[in-house]
């Protein structure tokens, strides 16, 4: 039996699950990916632009490297879903299938903190985040703030990676001891699923100096200074956000967000809809916002269209599990290993910084560019 399905989205979600239907059925199935961008970039290069003068263009895996067995790619924009009948209008017409699959990440809500476009810096968008480089380079005295405006936020480890490797770089220009570093979240740790990792991160910030403040969130910003929702400020010369996050608007307007996203059965990625599924952070799942959790839920997805092809029996459910590399400074990675839904409790093994684990998250990018894009 052939069967068409439709991948809204080609991130970590939509290319690991087209790639394992393609290595699985090849020619028996009929992928259509569909993005609006013409690349794929992994999510922490934003640091390298932020921090190691990377160029947007030098970061980006061009969608016309991926050439697989039963796999079309189209760069379409996507306007509207009706997930009821498993059919979406896209720049280019109307496309329908046997399968749906929603994968169209997180977007971010910059109007839900005022002020934030005007005064502050996002660094969580490509262009975010090459934008903020300048600022960074600049910055030789004063207050430096990354603020978290809202959670659940994509890479939950991803400001403290901000806010050490900001202080490496004012250290390497010679210039820490004239600033001052800020990272205020509305979490009350930095990474709350795993006590080890957020108590190695404090243990980091405390010996750098960076000032944690946790359980406050951004609620406005004015020209060089931030309130937070207790009503207190803080003044600012920098100030690097991570906004709030919430589905891209075509999936809101679909009418299939609850809470400001998708809900699916976390055992099958299964939406309430017949034959339609949501991966990745576009879902809530009851796991973080993070790629690897994305692949780990569209391989789940892949195994179930490749049983129902077949007809084989049934398959395992979402485990929740994935490994987080963390920038702990000094070039050091540290990794988390996170496993929220295969047990009865959620769990996050911390794994020590050290130089040896930044071949291993290289590793992880070179292993995605080959199977993904086949490039070596
Ligand atoms: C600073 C930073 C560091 C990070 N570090 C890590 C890390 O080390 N490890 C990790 O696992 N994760 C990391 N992440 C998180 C990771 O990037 C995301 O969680 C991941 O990309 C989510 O995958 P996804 O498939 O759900 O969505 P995405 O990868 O975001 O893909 C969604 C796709 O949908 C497309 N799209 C959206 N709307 C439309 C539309 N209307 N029409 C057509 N196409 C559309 C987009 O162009 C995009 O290609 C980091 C994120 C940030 C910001």
């Amino acid at each position: 039996m052939s069967k068409s399905v439709l991948i809204l989205g080609a991130g970590f979600g939509g290319l690991e699950l087209s790639t394992m239907l393609s290595e699985e059925l090849g020619d028996q199935v009929e992928v259509t990916l569909v993005d609006r961008d013409d690349s794929f970039s992994f999510g922490y290069s934003k640091l390298d632009l932020m921090f190691r003068g990377a160029s947007f263009d030098s970061v980006k895996l061009p969608y016309s490297e991926v050439v697989k067995p039963g796999v079309t790619v189209l760069r379409e924009e996507i306007t509207a879903i009706d997930a009821a009948a498993r059919s979406v209008t896209t720049s280019a017409g109307t496309r329908e299938a046997d399968a749906l699959v929603i994968a169209l990440g997180a977007d971010y809500d910059l109007d839900a903190t005022p002020g934030l476009s005007e005064h502050g810096t996002e660094f969580y968008s490509f262009a975010g985040a090459a934008a903020a480089a300048r600022p960074i380079a600049a910055l030789d005295s004063g207050h430096a703030i990354i603020g978290v405006c809202g959670a659940p936020f994509k890479c939950p480890p991803a400001p403290s990676e901000c806010a050490l490797m900001l202080s490496d770089e004012l250290t390497r220009r010679g210039v820490r001891d004239q600033c001052e570093i800020s990272f205020v979240m509305p979490l009350g740790s930095p990474v709350p699923p795993s006590p080890e990792t957020s108590a190695a991160l404090a243990a980091e910030f405390e010996a750098r100096g960076i000032n944690f403040i946790g359980g406050r969130r951004p609620a406005r910003l004015e020209p060089g200074k931030v309130i937070l929702d207790d009503d207190s400020a803080l003044d600012f010369d920098l100030f690097l956000g991570v906004p709030k996050h919430r589905a891209p608007q075509v999936v809101i307007e679909s009418g299939i967000t609850e809470d400001g996203f998708i809900p699916v059965d976390p055992a099958t990625l299964k939406t309430k809809f017949d034959g339609v599924y949501a991966v990745g952070d576009v879902a809530t799942a009851g796991v973080p916002k993070a790629g690897v959790f994305a692949e780990g839920a569209a391989k789940v997805v892949a195994r179930q269209l490749i049983a129902e092809i077949r007809g084989s029996g049934g398959t395992p459910p979402y485990d929740g599990r994935g490994s987080c590399y963390i920038e702990f400074g000094e070039d050091r990675i540290a990794r988390v290993d996170i496993d929220f839904l295969s047990g009865p409790e959620k769990t996050g093994v911390f794994n020590a910084p050290s130089i040896d684990l930044r071949d291993e998250k290289d590793e992880f990018g070179s292993t995605r560019k080959a199977r993904w894009f086949g490039m070596g």
